[in-house]
């Protein structure tokens, strides 16, 4: 159990030993409560950031100051990091520079936060607290911003795309979202050019790592936000969106090369993009299922296929996964041993590609002599 790990009940015991609240807060205790698993366990206190430095010390935890400015000291306790931040309070806000003050209840802590599941409270013993009635919203898996969304909106643009992504990840795909907060989205849809990328980008890279991020993505296309944050994007495909394995690693991609051909401002590592780049490619060209398994392996060559079946809205031929894994398995038929010693460098270097691309364009079926023929060698 996460509230459970010794390093957690230490945190909170090194707070609470000193007459200090402290509550484990947001996403660990949404995820725990809805049986999805912990990741990490982010803790909210009444003592000021120098004093959780101070205990942490004392009790032979590492403190780390993360972000003292927004409150934040990381406390590493059994090998893992713990973000304690101190209860704050949101005095005036105008997007993301709003002035917190510490010193603020756990009522106007929660106040603060985005959205009413992601204000949910646990203490040491696993007691919730729930200050604002997230906790009916999470059984209905209901998305409701605290309060007003065109306020919370207007206190930090980026929530909007967090609405569609908790949607995406937590809500009930049956149920549509809350019209008066798309209404809210679309009011500011034109200020999330002001976002920095990186923000964006890991937005997004969350939402589209969701079991089914279609019915998130049409909502935002119809509020007018995909276009702002993805201006390339094409909503024929979303529909095949939920059969790309965007849950598994580095899965969002996949999902993102059906979804645009450009990426516009995200912020991809270079690994990422080259996966981008291939993908795309795919979709564009004429190889064969064999020859897709074969360039790209099963996962990617299986994505290349019904993506570019999404995009030209044409069913993949009716054996295409068995062709996929063959060309996966398949091993070229020639070895630059086969070619030597007539050719050597440069010339041997251009006659396995050239074997290798007619191989490719028959589907893989051609021989080992039938390539040496076609290279006037056999
Ligand atoms: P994840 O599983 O994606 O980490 P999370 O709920 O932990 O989900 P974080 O972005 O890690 O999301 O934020 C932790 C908590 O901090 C949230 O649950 C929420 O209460 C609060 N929070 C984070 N970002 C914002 C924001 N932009 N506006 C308001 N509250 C926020
Ligand atoms: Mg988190």
């Amino acid at each position: 159990e996460w509230l459970e790990k010794p390093g957690t009940q230490a945190v909170l015991s090194m707070l609470t030993g000193a007459g200090h609240h402290a509550l484990a807060v947001g996403g660990c205790v949404r995820n725990a409560l809805l049986g999805v698993p912990v990741t990490d366990v982010d803790i909210a206190t009444d003592a000021l950031p120098e004093r959780v430095m101070e205990l942490a010390r004392a009790a032979g935890l590492k403190p780390v100051p993360t972000g003292i400015a927004h409150g934040t000291v990381t406390v590493v306790s059994d090998g893992e990091g713990y973000e304690v931040t101190t209860f704050r309070h949101d005095e005036e806000s105008f997007g993301r520079h709003a002035r917190v003050s510490f010193g603020a209840t756990l009522e106007q802590d929660a106040a603060r936060r985005d959205f009413t599941m992601n204000a949910l409270y646990a203490d040491a013993s696993g007691a919730v607290v729930d200050p604002l009635g997230g906790l009916p919203d999470l059984q209905a898996r209901r998305l409701r911003f605290i309060r007003d969304a065109d306020a919370r909106i207007r206190e930090d643009y980026l929530r909007i795309l967090r609405f569609f992504r908790f949607h995406a990840q937590y809500g009930d795909p049956e149920q549509g979202l809350d019209p008066d907060a798309l209404a809210a989205c679309a009011d500011h849809a034109d200020q999330l050019g002001t976002l920095s990328a990186e923000r964006i980008t890991a937005e997004l890279k969350k939402l589209l790592a969701a079991p089914d991020p279609a019915p998130a993505v049409a909502a935002m296309a119809q509020a007018g936000v995909l276009r702002q944050v993805l201006p390339g994007a094409q909503a024929q495909a979303l529909p095949v969106l939920v059969h790309l394995e965007g849950d598994k690693p580095g899965g969002f991609l996949r999902r993102l090369a059906v979804l645009t051909p450009d990426i516009g401002t995200l912020r991809l590592s270079k690994a990422e993009a080259r996966d981008f780049d291939k993908l795309r490619a795919a979709f564009s060209g004429m190889d064969s299922p064999a020859a897709l398994g074969w360039t790209l392996g099963l996962r990617l060559g299986t994505d290349a296929l019904l993506g570019r079946a999404a995009l030209l809205e044409t069913p993949p031929a009716p054996d295409w996964r068995a062709g996929v894994m063959r060309g996966a398995q398949a091993d070229f038929p020639l070895k630059p041993k086969d070619l030597m010693p007539m050719l050597l460098g440069p010339a041997l270097g251009l006659a396995l590609s050239r074997a290798q691309k007619h191989w490719l364009e028959h589907d893989l079926q051609p021989t080992r002599d039938e390539l040496l023929a076609l290279l006037g060698l056999a």
